[in-house]
């Protein structure tokens, strides 16, 4: 699809990667025609003028029609997710995202869309590959046999299935990325639905200024991730977007590290030293994880490479700045 012809609809566009989604697709010449969200618009993360900005429920049909009238692409991001420690203990609230993504499959297929993009999920790999720290990074075909991780991943995982019988049921042209942990600036690092990258940063700041030099860490600390900065997430949409790849694509760093590295990382930063204590009982998710790259460099010719000390430095500046400039929490 040629940039200049693309009407581009934005789900989700109050959260984390919509809002920058939406920043990026009109630099690049996209004319994005609307951005939506259940969230008023003040808990926006951030709003773009000049965009149709709609406050809707998409778990609704009607407001999924209503989202899909006269868009040529749909990038469907919306969800009601967060972090391990939501995503353990809201399992239905994450399952019922399969009603946005039944009614916007639908809503797309009856409004004449061109392409629609769907943002899954390294949540659908199989838990019995990620068993140990120093895990075997994951393929494209790991999550098959279907063990994903309870409530979240299932949901995701029959969503990407949907998208793939829409297109071989109905014509609509379906493009799928599994993203694995995306952090960055305009992301959520407080309220019980950040990620560990925006929580490590919160804490040693916590610590930092508030002169307890203390912190306390999910699990041992040993388990295992890689983390992607927001700007290779974009890059990485836009080219699984316009690519003709049919099948779900790992999108992801393979930068492997252990949740202490990632403190020892924050702790270099905030140029502070912090008393550890390990809170066993807290949700960790699985041992280990990782992005296996291959088939993403197979077919596109690139992978996220942005160094996670980089963008590790670009979201602790951004959330000091929130912290210091922010009402009371
Ligand atoms: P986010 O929570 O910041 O954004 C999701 C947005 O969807 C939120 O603003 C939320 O209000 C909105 N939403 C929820 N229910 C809705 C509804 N019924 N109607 C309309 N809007 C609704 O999350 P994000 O980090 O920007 O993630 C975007 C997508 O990428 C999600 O689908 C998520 O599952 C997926 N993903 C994200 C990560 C990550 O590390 N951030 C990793 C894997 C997959």
């Amino acid at each position: 699809m040629s940039l200049k012809r693309e009407r581009a609809v934005i789900c989700g566009a109050g959260g984390f990667i919509g809002g920058h989604l939406v920043k990026s697709l009109i630099a690049q010449g996209v004319d994005v025609i609307r951005g939506v969200d259940i969230k008023p618009l003040t808990e926006w993360h951030q709003v773009t003028n000049g965009v149709e900005n709609l406050v809707l429920d998409l778990q609704d049909r009607d407001n999924c029609l209503r989202t899909a009238t006269g868009a040529t692409s749909i990038y469907q991001l919306a969800a009601d997710m967060g972090g391990i420690g939501f995503i353990e203990n809201h399992k239905a609230l994450c399952m019922l995202s399969v009603l946005i993504n039944t009614h916007m499959l639908m809503a797309a297929r009856d409004k004449g869309v061109e392409r629609f993009f769907y943002s899954s999920s390294a949540c659908v790999y199989n838990g019995d590959k990620q068993n140990r720290p120093d895990v075997a990074a994951l393929k494209e075909a790991d999550a098959y046999p279907a063990m994903p991780e309870d409530g979240y991943g299932w949901e995701k995982l029959f969503s990407e299935r949907m998208c793939r019988h829409f297109e071989e049921d109905f014509g609509l042209q379906c493009r799928v990325a599994r993203f694995h942990n995306v952090y960055g600036p305009f992301g959520t690092w407080d309220g019980g639905r950040e990620k560990a990258p925006a929580a490590i940063c919160r804490k040693v700041l916590d610590a930092k200024h508030g002169g307890k030099h203390e912190i306390e860490i999910w699990g041992d600390g040993s388990q295992t991730r890689s983390f992607m900065y927001i700007d290779d997430c974009l890059k990485g949409i836009r080219m699984i977007f316009e690519s003709d790849v049919h099948e779900p694509l790992n999108l992801g760093s393979n930068e492997l590290v252990t949740v202490n590295q990632l403190v020892d990382m924050v702790e270099d930063i905030a140029g502070i030293k912090l008393k550890r204590s390990y809170d066993l009982s807290a949700p960790k998710g699985v041992n280990g994880r990782n992005s296996d790259n291959t088939l993403i460099m197979a077919k596109l010719g690139w992978a996220p490479s942005i160094r996670l000390r980089d963008g590790m430095e670009k979201t602790y500046n951004w959330i000091e700045g929130e912290m210091l400039a922010g009402p009371a929490r």
